[in-house]
């Protein structure tokens, strides 16, 4: 049996995760509470509990270091400078827990939590070089570079879902426009049905709905819409075009797609996908393409890579582990 490395905290906006993780990448327990509502003091709280709770039913969890992936700017020294989704900005989250908790705390952003737990436990496993989109309500991003966790100076690396696909295109709730988020989310891609709906008189049964949203989209067109079949192929050749750039950029052995949207859009997508990547790679005919893969660890992928993460950086983790056992 594996030993416990970290505990691994997956913080999104309507769900938080927590999990004890092995060595080997695998959970050895987890638990599952709605996000606190919008104010830092209550998440912080809310970690608190939940880090005791996992750490009573487990006799080495003590001890454990905790990492955190959470929704927005983390800054290496684990500020979240924005977090959007859950309605936070320039909280300390690592150094209020590491005075509350008394043991090692790593912060780190949700996306790229996610690329770390696949490529080192999931469909990346055995790949030091990986890169990994999440698709939902947004789009997220992670970088895998020889093994290690791409962060960035700032600690901003991996936004991929905010890389360019049109100079001047639909606006992204970031604020700018033309990002493959604008294209490829789950909010976009109910918009964009939206909008061709009312621009033309095509035939689709996502008239019929009260409200269209991407998952609305993915399953019109799994049940045989053209409409939402053609606008998913759209979706997949503006993710090719991010995923071409990033690959032109980085040469990953692999990319991957995740996250809650994922594997409902990739039977229409996937394929576009690829043959616009095979279009827009320098030199894609002299060398070996990535593929273009779904992710497997599902809602596991965020707190397996924040205790990996923790496990391997947390400050102080090697002092940390001189103590008693
Ligand atoms: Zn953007």
């Amino acid at each position: 049996l594996s030993s416990a490395i970290a505990i691994g905290i997956d913080i999104g906006g309507t769900r938080l995760r927590t999990a004890t993780v092995a060595t080997d990448g695998t959970i050895l327990d987890r638990r599952r509470r709605s996000t606190p509502a919008a104010d830092g003091s209550s998440l912080i709280a809310a970690i608190e509990e939940e880090v005791a709770a996992i750490s009573g039913s487990l006799p080495d969890a003590r001890s454990l270091p905790v990492g955190i992936g959470i929704a927005g700017l983390v800054s290496p020294d684990g500020l979240v400078r924005y977090g959007p989704n859950i309605g936070i900005r320039d909280l300390p989250v690592a150094e209020e827990l590491r005075a509350r908790l008394e043991r090692p705390v790593a912060v780190l952003n949700d996306a790229s939590a996610a690329a770390l737990g696949e490529q080192r436990a999931g469909a990346g496993q055995g790949r030091s070089d990986v890169l990994m989109f999440t698709l939902g309500t947004g789009v997220g991003g992670g970088v895998v570079v020889g093994g290690q966790l791409v962060v960035g100076a700032g600690g901003f690396a991996g936004e991929l879902g905010h890389v360019i696909v049109e100079r001047g295109g639909r606006r992204c709730p970031c604020g700018n426009r033309g990002c493959v988020e604008a294209y490829a989310s789950g909010r976009s891609i109910g918009e964009q049905a939206i909008e061709r709906l009312e621009a033309g008189s095509r035939a689709s049964r996502l008239r019929g709905l009260d409200e269209v949203d991407g998952a609305a989209v993915s399953q019109a067109a799994a049940d045989g819409d053209v409409f939402a079949q053609e606008l998913l192929r759209d979706v997949g050749g503006w993710l090719g075009i991010a995923i071409a750039s990033c690959v032109n950029a980085l040469d990953p052995e692999m990319v991957l797609l995740g996250g809650g949207a994922a594997s409902a859009v990739a039977p229409f997508a996937l394929p576009t996908t690829r043959t616009t990547v095979d279009e827009h790679v320098i030199g894609h005919g002299f060398r070996d393409m990535p593929p273009i893969e779904l992710a497997v660890l599902g809602d596991d992928a965020g707190t397996v890579g924040a205790a990996v993460y923790a496990a391997e950086h947390a400050p102080d983790h090697a002092a940390a582990g001189e103590g008693p056992a």
